[in-house]
């Protein structure tokens, strides 16, 4: 009882000592091991942690007696960090470039205003339109639309292109005896700013085998940025969308069309608070039809 009493009073003491700059410390602690856990889990490098935890571990149970040991195990985890950064390279490059591109709210006073909705609203329509008619001739097209992280790193490795998306355009471009066919085309504020853009594939293991190089370029794109991905099959003329590592396929294009402006457009705040709707993007659609026992995928 005594120990418990014990445990309160310092706890309690520890609360009310606490200082402003104390939980901006801790806050900031816990979003830099929420960002590596992220990573570790993203990467599939859950093992490496459990191999740095062991060093860890055995470095710290070494540290009485064990001087030879303790004296190696020193050396591996200086060389250790090293050789992490090396391994990690790309993905530390890429957490780095997110937190660069991502938007601070006190930043946005300064940057550019916001894109008209009717080229959003343009670019939508006649993307839906040239995959309805890419479905039926069985063209197959890869679309990323960029929203809040720029994709600059992926649009070097294509052809680069300023013009307003048009069914016609984005029909060319994919044309499959087109120089431009291969890859993906990148939509930034409702323009074609690239095409035959290589993609990152996915490393979800878990995925549904009859997917193929483009599906799973598609959902890469969508686990490493907050792009919206929109994919045609060659194969079976499937619609599909590609958000946060989620796919939806088999859309009609009615659905495509709600579906990229629910996640495209920018929501009026108070109009979704007025009418007590909320936006309905993949994530819901895809629970709406899992409740509904409808089909398809994650
Ligand atoms: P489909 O249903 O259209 O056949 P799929 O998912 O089965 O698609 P593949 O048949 O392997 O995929 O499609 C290959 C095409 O996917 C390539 O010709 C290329 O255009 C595109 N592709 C493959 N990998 C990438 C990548 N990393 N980035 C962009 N595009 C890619
Ligand atoms: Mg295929």
């Amino acid at each position: 009882m005594d120990v418990l009493t014990n445990l309160a009073q310092r706890a309690s003491n520890f609360v009310l000592s606490l200082e402003m700059w104390d939980v901006l410390d801790i806050l900031v602690i816990a979003y830099l091991v929420y960002r590596l856990l992220l990573l570790v889990r993203r990467t599939n490098s859950s093992r490496l942690l459990k191999g740095v935890l062991v060093v860890i571990i055995a470095l710290w149970l070494s540290s009485g007696r064990l001087r030879a040991l303790n004296f190696l195990l020193n050396h591996i985890v200086e060389w250790g960090v090293v050789a992490l950064l090396v391994l990690f390279q790309p993905e530390i490059r890429r957490v780095l470039e997110q937190v660069g591109s991502s938007r601070l709210p006190f930043l946005e006073l300064f940057s550019k205003p916001q894109v008209d909705r009717h080229t959003i609203e343009g670019a939508i329509s006649q993307t839906v339109s040239a995959c309805g008619d890419m479905s039926k001739s069985r063209t197959g097209a890869l679309i990323v639309f960029e929203r809040h992280i720029q994709l600059d790193e992926v649009l070097r490795s294509g052809t680069k292109l300023d013009a307003e998306v048009s069914s016609e355009l984005l029909k060319n471009i994919f044309f499959v005896k087109a120089p431009m066919h291969d890859g993906a085309v990148i939509v930034r504020e409702g323009r074609v700013l690239g095409a035959g853009c290589m993609l990152p594939l996915s490393r979800n293991v878990n995925l549904s085998r009859d997917l193929g190089m483009r599906h799973r370029a598609g959902i890469g794109m969508s686990e490493n940025s907050d792009a919206v991905v929109v994919l045609v099959s060659e194969e079976t003329g499937s619609i599909s969308v590609a958000v946060g590592g989620m796919l939806k396929r088999h859309l009609m294009t009615e659905t495509l069309e709600q579906l990229l402006r629910n996640e495209l457009l920018p929501q009026p705040e108070d109009d979704g608070e007025k009418n007590g709707k909320k936006r309905k993007g993949l994530k819901s659609l895809l629970a709406k039809e899992k409740k509904g026992g409808g089909k398809e995928d994650e």
